[in-house]
């Protein structure tokens, strides 16, 4: 979120100090979570659904991880036009200045018969270090020197995202947990596959892993407290359930309302079998590895907001932000004299965007953010890029779409059958479900018999409130999706049976969806 921010901020001609306190300073425009995404490409393309062949690691790390880190760090070196000669290392003595960097962007402007171009130009300061406020508009970097340095700004945003939450009563600080006992941070530096290996969580990262694991070759358990998988991330409960569907057909033991553990015992050497004892079935469960997963904790409390003339972060490290501005709350009602602070993405709390900790959710917030603390130069950006149609504040979509790289993939948006429960009068919406393999398309390829297209819809309007793709392409899918969840005036069921899906696609379901959304409506 912070490049988006600098990427977008600078884009107005504004200069801007980018901190970051790991990868040496470097910027990375991509997801804390990249590296399950590459050991989920790694695993598809190596691997069996039924983890029947044990994938070498060293391959998983030589031709999946390494391979996407390189081409990440050079995009985002090509996106933020910070060339290799630029990058300029020299952190020792407090100096924290990684790299320099010029951004141009050129402006052509019609004013009455004066056709007229000019380049806005904005340095982006790429800086190495741990931030913390050192008063309201200043920031001190601790860079591992003798020495400190300080960057001072009237506009600050905060993007320090999340880290693992740690179950307290793990044997987090135990030596001989080293290389046994995983949050979802550390997880990614396992740097082997383990032979069984113990998932406590059933959300979105433990799923996640626990598909990518099986499919190299490990065997895997999940044990969680609820009585469903994904809760809290506005899955929706037929996908949910088709999730769960493929992981008991992958072979993954899932103990469902069983996730608390009252005894561990480690490993009595490195890479050996531990084990742990569950509160509520009693059950002793080997393993050697245990992945605790159970969700995400802000990262604000280092960051001493008081001293920045900002109220304290919540219990779980998260920064409390204004829902339609994403700026930080102050500490009076009144914000005239309150420091120009904005907080986006996983670190982020309250925000009227969700659903919340998601990349797409965080990037949404980012515009949001941008969009309030430089409201004149982004109705003139808008005005530009819209060759003078878009004129002024565009708003926000509450709503972004949501890509969830689970097994063949989710791709989401909206209300699920739940939200719409609880939000619209009841007899005023529906659902309507499309299998892949009621498309035409599905005549040639055919496709896993539970992949599907659901609708949640309105009846009284015939405005489409959510929609929930699983299977394959699911995420590539979704930002159509978004755009008529997003502007529900223009965009109806109604609309959509008249639009043409290209020929021979799955985009196919979309459509009749809305066919099928129609007949609800009469009655057949
Ligand atoms: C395993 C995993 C899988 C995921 N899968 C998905 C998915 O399928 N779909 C999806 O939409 N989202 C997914 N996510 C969530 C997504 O990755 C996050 O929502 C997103 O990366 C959050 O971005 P951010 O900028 O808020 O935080 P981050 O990407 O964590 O960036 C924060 C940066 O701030 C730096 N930092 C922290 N504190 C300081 C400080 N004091 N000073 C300087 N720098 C600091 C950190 O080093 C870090 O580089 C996943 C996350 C994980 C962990």
């Amino acid at each position: 979120m912070g490049c988006e921010v600098a990427r977008l901020a600078s884009s107005f001609g504004q200069s801007v100090a980018l901190v970051e306190a790991t990868r040496e300073g470097l910027p990375l425009a991509a997801p804390t979570g990249w590296i399950s995404k590459a050991l989920r490409h790694g695993a598809i393309e190596l691997g069996t659904p039924d983890g029947s062949i044990r994938v070498p690691w060293e391959r998983i790390e030589k031709e999946y991880i390494q391979p996407t880190a390189e081409r990440a760090f050079a995009m985002t070196q090509e996106q933020m036009h910070l060339t290799n000669s630029t990058i300029n290392y020299k952190d020792s003595g407090g100096y924290c200045l990684v790299g320099e960097t010029t951004a141009s962007t050129s402006k052509t402007s019609s004013e009455a018969d004066n056709d007229y171009s000019a380049t806005t130009t904005a340095k982006i300061s790429f800086l190495k270090g741990n931030a913390e406020f050192d008063g309201p508009q200043r920031i001190k970097l601790n860079c591992g020197g003798d020495v400190d340095s300080f960057v001072e700004s009237d506009t600050i945003f905060l993007s320090t995202g999340s880290v693992g939450t740690r179950v307290p009563g793990l044997p987090w600080n135990d030596e001989r947990a080293d290389g046994w006992l995983y949050d979802s941070h550390t997880i990614q530096n396992i740097g082997r596959l383990p032979h069984h290996v113990l998932i406590q969580g059933g959300g979105l990262i433990g799923v996640e892993y626990a598909f990518i694991l099986r499919r190299l070759g490990a065997n895997v358990t999940i044990i969680l407290r609820e009585d469903v998988l994904l809760s809290g991330k506005g899955v929706d409960d037929d996908i949910r359930l088709a999730i769960q569907g493929r992981l008991r057909k992958a072979g993954v033991d899932v103990h469902f309302d069983d996730g608390d553990i009252s005894k561990v015992t480690l490993p009595s050497s490195p890479g050996g079998q531990g084990s742990v004892v569950l509160t509520r079935s009693g059950k002793t469960i080997k393993c050697d590895a245990l992945a605790s997963m159970v969700g995400r904790s802000g990262t604000a409390k280092p960051l001493d907001l008081p001293s920045g003339g900002l109220p304290p972060p919540t219990s779980s490290g998260h920064i409390l932000v204004v829902p339609t501005t994403m700026r930080v709350r102050p500490s009076s009602s009144s914000f005239v004299h309150a420091p120009r602070v904005w907080a986006i993405g996983d670190v982020a709390k309250n925000s009227a965007i969700s659903p919340t900790g998601l990349l797409s959710t965080g990037i949404a917030q980012a515009h949001l953010a941008v969009q309030s603390a430089f409201p004149d130069e982004w109705s003139e950006f808008m005005a530009e890029g819209g060759g003078g149609r878009i004129l002024g504040n565009v708003g926000f979509d509450a709503f972004p779409p949501s890509a969830i790289w689970i097994e063949d993939g989710v791709g989401m948006v909206g209300l699920s059958e739940n939200n719409a429960s609880a939000t619209i009068p009841k007899g005023d919406w529906a659902t309507v479900t499309v299998h892949f393999n009621d498309t035409l398309k599905s005549c040639v390829q055919p496709r896993p018999e539970d992949e599907m297209l659901k609708m949640v819809f309105q009846k009284s309007t015939g405005r489409i409130l959510g929609v929930h793709i699983f299977g394959a392409g699911a995420a590539e899918m979704i930002h159509h999706a978004s755009s008529l969840v997003n502007n529900p005036i223009e965009n109806t069921i109604w609309h959509v049976v008249k639009s043409v899906p290209p020929a021979v696609t799955y985009a196919e379901v979309l459509m009749k969806a809305c066919q099928r959304a129609v007949d609800v409506i009469h009655g057949n």
